[in-house]
């Protein structure tokens, strides 16, 4: 039984994380096929320039793609902001 004050947390099942990587490694792989495959992007959220391939654009945010693989599972987690729909 968790504390009354606990944080809720949505639990993401193995199905789920699975379909995110999947879906990330799509990304990635169908970005490398394209002429700007060889482009690098800073990402905002590690501040390492990154391949652009598998790169994802969050409004006027840029992740690479470890960090949009990241941020997907922390999202669906109920762990981490959204990007996209922040509070004003
Ligand atoms: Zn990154």
């Amino acid at each position: 039984m968790l504390p009354a004050d606990a944080p809720l947390r949505l639990t993401l099942s193995a199905a789920q994380i699975e379909a995110i990587f999947g879906a990330m490694r799509t990304f990635r792989d169908d970005d490398r096929t394209r002429p700007s495959a060889a482009l690098t992007i800073l990402c905002l959220r590690c501040g390492r320039d990154r391949p652009a391939a598998g790169s994802l654009a969050y409004g006027e945010v840029r992740l690479c793609n470890g960090c949009a693989t990241d941020y997907e599972l922390l999202r669906m987690a109920g762990l981490e902001r959204d990007l996209l729909h922040q509070a004003p």
